[in-house]
């Protein structure tokens, strides 16, 4: 075998990504496939996921001898709102995770919990579990924003869910904020940040609101009228990356910040090309080069929540351009850029020969940037605020 690149290398490595996609109720900016159960509902869908878990782990095992040729780094399970499972629940899924597929000890397990869902009982239990992780959902410490925005808690059920969680012995929390929501000025943000940075969680996500289409939001005039035009959204972004530069948060992703050590490994996978296994209602993969989902209708789902990949509608098998050309934008996305080494091991071809004008071109204006002694290739500040337009200019 020849030498090693990150993405070969880590085809070693696996990710598992566990959909749980049931809220209290819809917030009014949402697009996620999430939606309102009832106890019954919860209890058939881990049915079902356990089923599933429990058949891809032998088709994996017996067709990859996958104990051996891959080691779960990073489990995920996120929604909806996971904490709406018991921890009964929570454990049931994680043990069967944990019987067919390889967990590395270090493993970073996430769980994504909305405030007003923790209790002592199931923090504990989910600690139990083997999740090492929370991911909050705050979004805003502004109670009005909260209300606007429909969700089911106020600043001060977070800041006791949050308290609970640090009792419980959740060293690794992440918070996720954001900005540009309607009615939502530069003191109310600047107050959130205040507020979060007092707290030290050791991650931050911070997204700007993006309306979807269908959402109560998109169809709303008011709401168009009262968010924030784009003067105002550029200064709270300006403000995010300040303030959490200044409390010693690396962004160490476009929309994402960490103290030392604290990086999202799954994201950073997800951003490096390793391998993913999706289980539950419309998740995806990616898996031997190949791309798939899961059944998005919650009834088709239950009645076969096991398909064969190879089954499913959407299985598609990346071409070499559609790898080098992930390889490039989500690559680029990492502060610590793409490596020159990794390309052409990867893809056996120099990345000058494929992406030269277009590197060059802006290199030239400063947007792209060589560093590390010209083996590192990443966006400059200026060139992340306009990523979305490069990212472009990297489709062949
Ligand atoms: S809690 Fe999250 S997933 Fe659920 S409706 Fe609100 S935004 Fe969507």
């Amino acid at each position: 075998m020849g030498a090693m690149c990150e993405i070969c290398e880590n085809r070693k490595d696996l990710e598992l990504y566990i959909h749980i996609p049931f809220c209290i109720k819809k917030c009014n900016y949402c697009d996620f496939l999430s939606f309102p159960s009832s106890a019954e509902d919860r209890e058939e869908y881990v049915r079902c996921l356990v089923k599933e878990i429990e058949k891809t782990g032998i088709v994996l095992n017996d067709i990859l001898n996958n104990k051996d040729t891959y080691q779960v780094r990073s489990i995920f399970i996120g929604g909806g709102t996971p904490s709406l499972l018991s921890g009964n629940q929570i454990k049931n899924i994680m043990q069967v995770v944990q019987k067919y597929f390889l967990i590395k000890e270090e493993a970073e397990i996430t769980m994504e919990a909305n405030p007003g869902t923790l209790t002592k009982k199931n923090l504990s239990a989910y600690k139990d579990a083997g999740i090492n992780r929370l991911s909050m959902g705050l979004q805003s410490a502004d109670n009005s924003c909260l209300y606007l925005l429909g969700r089911i808690h106020t600043w001060e059920e977070f800041l006791k869910n949050y308290e609970l969680a640090r009792k419980a012995g959740f060293e690794n929390i992440n918070i996720d904020l954001m900005s540009g929501l309607p009615g939502q000025t530069m003191s109310i943000y600047k107050k959130t940040l205040e507020k979060v940075m007092a707290l030290r969680p050791e991650h931050i996500s911070a997204y700007s609101l993006i309306l979807e289409e269908g959402t109560p939001f998109y169809e709303s005039e008011e709401i168009h009228k009262k968010i924030p035009n784009e003067e105002a959204d550029r200064e709270m972004y300006q403000f995010t990356k300040e303030i959490l530069a200044e409390n010693g948060y690396d962004r160490y992703e476009i929309s994402n910040y960490a103290l030392k050590g604290k990086e999202c490994i799954h994201n950073l996978g997800y951003w490096s090309g390793v391998p993913y296994i999706g289980f539950g209602l419309g998740a995806s993969s990616y898996f031997e080069g190949t791309r798939f989902s899961n059944e998005r209708n919650l009834e088709h789902y239950k009645k076969e929540p096991y398909v064969p990949f190879m089954m499913r509608e959407d299985y598609t098998v990346l071409s070499q351009k559609d790898k080098i050309e992930e390889f490039m934008f989500l690559g680029l996305r990492k502060r610590a850029g793409i490596s020159k080494k990794e390309f052409r091991e990867c893809f056996h071809k120099n990345i000058m020969d494929v992406y030269g004008e277009v590197i060059s071109k802006y290199e030239k204006i400063d947007l792209l940037e060589w560093i590390k002694n010209g083996e590192m290739l990443r966006l400059t500040d200026a060139g992340i605020d306009v990523s979305d337009y490069i990212f472009c200019d990297f489709m062949l």
